[in-house]
């Protein structure tokens, strides 16, 4: 979920394995590794500022941190859609 809006949903096997949503991506990214040796990215690498959750927002709400984002993005949400069974994604990398 992200900005109050869910931008991923799939079984928890197939979420952590396959996270296909830059913003689910950066998540998984970000989740500490328990070796010292091991440098963390902070926030999975994400730039970028977050928008306020009171401003109307046009287009995906991720477009202002994502490294994929793209024109369409800025214009338009992206609908949830099935990009693998049981696995749901919004996100115009997989417009089908
Ligand atoms: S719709 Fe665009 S900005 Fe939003 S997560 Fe997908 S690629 Fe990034």
């Amino acid at each position: 979920m992200y900005l109050g809006k869910l931008v991923e949903v799939a079984p928890a096997g197939e979420l952590y394995q396959r996270p296909a949503h830059p913003y689910t991506q950066a998540l998984l990214a970000s989740v500490p590794v328990p070796d010292p040796r091991v440098k963390q990215l902070e926030e999975g690498g994400l730039k970028g500022e977050l928008p306020s959750p009171t401003a109307d927002i046009r287009g995906c709400r991720f477009c202002s941190r994502c490294p994929h984002v793209m024109p369409q993005c800025q214009q338009q949400e992206p609908p949830m859609q099935e990009i693998a069974p049981r696995h749901f994604a919004a996100c115009w990398l997989f417009k089908a």
